[in-house]
This record gives structure tokens, sequence and C-alpha cells, in this order.
């Protein structure tokens, strides 16, 4: 019992009656200001994300996510959706409202005969690829470990298999999903296929997935890792790498980042993962990349898929700041070349990560309406990622995103992947949706038609703003 309370939507606080019955009412813990568990719940990746909900409902299962739901209408309360809580602009986060906490929803269910893996809503990626490895199996998801399977397959999903199987949502077999009324919805090819369509690149506009089935496939030993050139080198890299990806075959997936070494010597990393399954094929399909000039580090090598999964974890770990910029462009023309080694000086932290990702393959060749992922036939991916430790860079930082975007938008395609967006880019979601926007807005007003569901790359139901949900 508490005698703590939150503010609804009207700055009103609610009665401490009220919000005991709804703790008594579900399984999961209820955490609000004062608690003990309230900062550790209240903190999510990016501490540059800094917001105090007025409550943290950990739910344990769909029937907790429901009540929340039917909650916070009843009471006109602000929500927002955790999953991995690794949305850079911390859209899982809230002031004043109810984050519907799915992360202690994790279980994964392997089910090998089919290839399928049966995965709870607030699981990482992981919790998935360590029960899939068990079977010699995959899904194709991102690739820091620590990332949710919500919001990025909600978003679209790219990895090291993007070329081989397709983006993340294109494969989704179904969803349980409860909605903004509070149904319990499944969406499938079979059941509900246009909240299904939807959901495959729409973000968390829908409603909450508790549970997602995906289909898996047999990847288990992968020939992949790390090499690292000096910086001097990155024009003649980005040039190769552009001719390299023009014949690259769809089971090798090859990113490239300006980096910093640890000791902050300026860099440049070339990541491959080769997931053809004849590791020799692999080795030398990659060969030419490890020919580029003396490395300061070649750890490319035959791996488990599990390890290529988190070799890049600790590039990217909890509690610093960050803020992300990102474009698409259209093509790796020598002037992005340089456009890019010059933005890349400006980069003042050790930490700060320029990345350069191709895609293609098999998801490239789908119709860009197959689902409402819309960036499938894009180029190249710029993302522009300072990150940092003390508070008092956070202008230069940011700014420098900002700059080192700016300057490349002459070559910009104006589309953007979802994923890497970050707080306020309303007009970048809407861009990133392309084509399938006005689809999409359609399906928000038929599922969402008051923007109950908020939070998120959002998707307005209408030009004009509503505020309550009664
Ligand atoms: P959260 O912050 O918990 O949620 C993000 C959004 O999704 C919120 O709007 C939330 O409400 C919604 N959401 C989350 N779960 C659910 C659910 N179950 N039901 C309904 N809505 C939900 N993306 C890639 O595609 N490929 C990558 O390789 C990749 N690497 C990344 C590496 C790092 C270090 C980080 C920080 C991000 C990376 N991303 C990548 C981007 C990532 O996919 C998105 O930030 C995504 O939103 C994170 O999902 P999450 O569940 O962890 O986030």
């Amino acid at each position: 019992m508490t005698d703590a309370s939150f503010q609804n939507r009207e700055g009103k606080a609610l009665p401490s009656e009220r919000i005991n019955a709804f703790a008594e009412q579900v399984q999961g813990d209820l955490i609000q200001p004062g608690d003990r568990d309230y900062e550790e719940a209240r903190h999510i990746w990016n501490a540059l994300v800094d917001k105090y909900p007025g409550a943290i409902l950990k739910c344990r299962s769909t029937a907790d996510v429901v009540a929340a739901v039917k909650f916070a209408r009843d009471n006109n309360i602000l929500v927002a959706v955790r999953g991995g809580g690794h949305n850079v602009g911390g859209r899982s986060l809230c002031n004043d409202g109810l984050i519907i906490d799915l992360s202690l929803m994790r279980g994964v269910h392997v089910d090998p005969a089919q290839g399928t893996v049966s995965v709870q809503g607030g699981a990482t990626l992981g919790d998935v690829d360590r029960e899939t490895h068990v079977h010699g199996l995959a899904v194709p998801f991102g690739v820091i470990s620590k990332t949710g399977v919500g919001g990025l397959t909600l978003g679209g999903g790219v990895g090291w298999l993007v070329r081989k199987y397709g983006p993340t949502c294109d494969n989704v077999l179904s969803m349980e999903v409860v909605s903004a009324d509070g149904v319990v919805r499944t969406a499938s090819a079979g059941e509900n296929p246009d909240l299904f369509w939807a959901l495959r690149g729409g973000g968390g506009n829908f409603g909450v997935v508790t549970s997602f089935l995906y289909q898996a496939y047999p990847v288990s030993a992968v020939f992949g890792g790390l090499i690292v050139y000096p910086r001097a080198a990155a024009r003649e890299i980005l040039r190769t790498y552009r001719a390299f990806m023009d014949t690259a075959p769809e089971d090798l997936t090859v990113y490239v980042g300006l980096i910093s070494t640890p000791d902050g010597t300026p860099a440049t990393a070339i990541i491959p993962c080769w997931s053809g399954g004849d590791l020799a094929e692999g080795e030398r399909a990659i060969a030419p990349l490890r020919k580029l000039g003396e490395p300061l580090m070649d750890a490319v090598q035959a791996l488990p898929f599990t390890a290529m999964q988190s070799i890049l974890d600790d590039a990217f770990p909890a509690g610093t700041r960050n803020y992300w910029k990102s474009a698409f462009v259209k093509g790796l023309s020598d002037d992005v070349v340089d456009v890019l080694v010059e933005q890349a000086k400006g980069m003042t932290s050790p930490l700060s990560g320029l990345l350069i990702e191709y895609y293609g393959g098999v998801g490239g060749r789908k119709a860009n309406d197959a689902n409402a992922f819309a960036q499938r036939h894009s180029d190249y991916s710029i993302g522009f990622m300072p990150q940092w430790t003390d508070p008092a860079e956070d202008d230069a930082q940011i700014n420098w995103a900002k700059a080192a975007w700016k300057a490349i938008q002459p070559y910009a395609t104006g589309g953007y992947l979802l994923n890497y967006l970050a707080e306020g880019e309303q007009e970048a979601v809407k861009a990133a949706f392309g084509s399938n926007y006005p689809r999409l807005v359609e399906l928000k007003r038929k599922y969402d038609p008051t923007n109950f569901f908020s939070l998120n790359q959002n998707i307005q139901p209408d030009t004009w703003a509503r505020t309550s949900h009664k």
C-alpha cells in the first residue's frame, strides 16, 4: 500500500485509494517516487534522458498490461511503454505518467521442429539469441545484445543477418497485442492483417506487443569480427567498401565505423559478418577487407553467432550520454566520403562514432508496402553518434551531431531509419514512414483514434492534438 499519488494529464493528483486499488489488481510491482526501487527503475540506457514518471508498473503478464491500459484510460493518464529501454530518444519514459514496463516479461520459447521462437515483449536480443543458439538457430535482429526486441522489431530492425533474411519485422509471424481499448488481439497474416501490416515497421503506435512469434534460421557459427585500421586510411577504406558492397554476397553484411581505439586514437573499423554456413568461404569473401594496409587490430575469426551479437556491446555501455542524428545517402560517392571523413574530425569524445551501414539483400527486393517498414530500398545509412559522460559537454556534443548531419544533407535521400531517430524529430518520423504514412494514419485512426500510445515515433491520427482519452 502507498500514500503517494501521481498526476493525470490535466495536472490533477490521483486519489491514493485509486492507485492502491490498481496496485492490488496487478501481479507486477507498482513502483512510485520514494519507493526503494524507483531510482533504478526510472533510468534507461541513455543517461541524457532524465525523467520522473508518476509510477512504473513492472508487468508480469498480459493481464497486467491490460489492467495498466484500462487504468490509464479511465484516469486520463499519459503512458509510455518500455521494452528494452534502448531508444536513444528515451521514448520509453515520461514525466508524471505511467510506465508500462515489460522488463520482467522476457520469456523465450524455441520450437525447433517448426523453426520458430515465441518471445515476450520485454526480452532483449541477447535473451533470444541465447535460447535459439542452443538449437543452432537465430532470428535476424540488431547488433547490440541489450537492445529490446520490442522497439527494434516494431521499428524495422537491421543487423548482421539483414541482407540474407531481411529486416526483423519481415520475420515476424504473429503478435499478441494489447490495443488502446484494452482488448487483446492477435495480429498475423490470418487475423487482423491490417494491424499486422502496421505493427511491422510502424513503431509502438498500435498497442503493447506482449509476445512475438518469429521465424528463425539455421545460423550457428559465423565468420566475422573487427578489423581496425588507422583513421588516416578512412578515405581509401570507404571507397573500397563501396566497391566491395556492389558485389558482396548476401551471406555477408559489413558495417564501417569511424571510431577511436580505447586509448583515444582515431581509427577506422570494418565489422563484417558472414552467415553463409561454410566458414572457409566466409574467410575468402572477407579477405580483401583484411588487406587494406597495416591493421591496428585484426580480430576477424570463426565465432559463435552469440559472440558476434555482443561484439560491440562494450562500445555502447548503459549510463553514458548519447544523441544520434542519422540519414540515408544516395550512394557513397567520393564527395560523401570526403564529408564523412571531414566531419569525423570534429568528434571530441573518444566514445563517439560515425557509423556507415549498407543493407540491400533480400529485404530490399520486396515492395515498399510489403509492410510498414518503408526504408527497405534505401542505400547507405549514416549514423552520427556522439557519446560522452560529462553533462557540461551536452551542447557541444549534440551540436557536433547536428552540424555533421547538416553537412551531409546535400547527398541525403530524405528518408530515415525509424529506430535511429532522436527525440522530437517529428518531421523525420513522417519521412521515415515515407509512402506508407497515409495508410498508417488510417490504421492509427482505426486502432488508436485518441493517440493513447503517443510516446513513440508518433503517427498522429488527427492534425490536431487531443489531450484527453476519455
Ligand atoms: P524502448 O526504449 O524500450 O522502446 C522504444 C519504443 O518502442 C518506445 O516507443 C516503446 O514504447 C516501444 N516499444 C518497446 N517495446 C514495445 C512493445 N513490446 N510493444 C509496444 N511498443 C513497444 N536498431 C536496429 O534496427 N538495429 C541495430 O543494430 C540497433 N542497434 C542499437 C544499438 C544501441 C546501443 C541502441 C541504443 C539502439 C540500437 N538500435 C538498433 C535502435 C533500437 O532498435 C531502437 O532504439 C528501439 O526503439 C529500441 O527498442 P527497445 O525496446 O530497447 O526500446
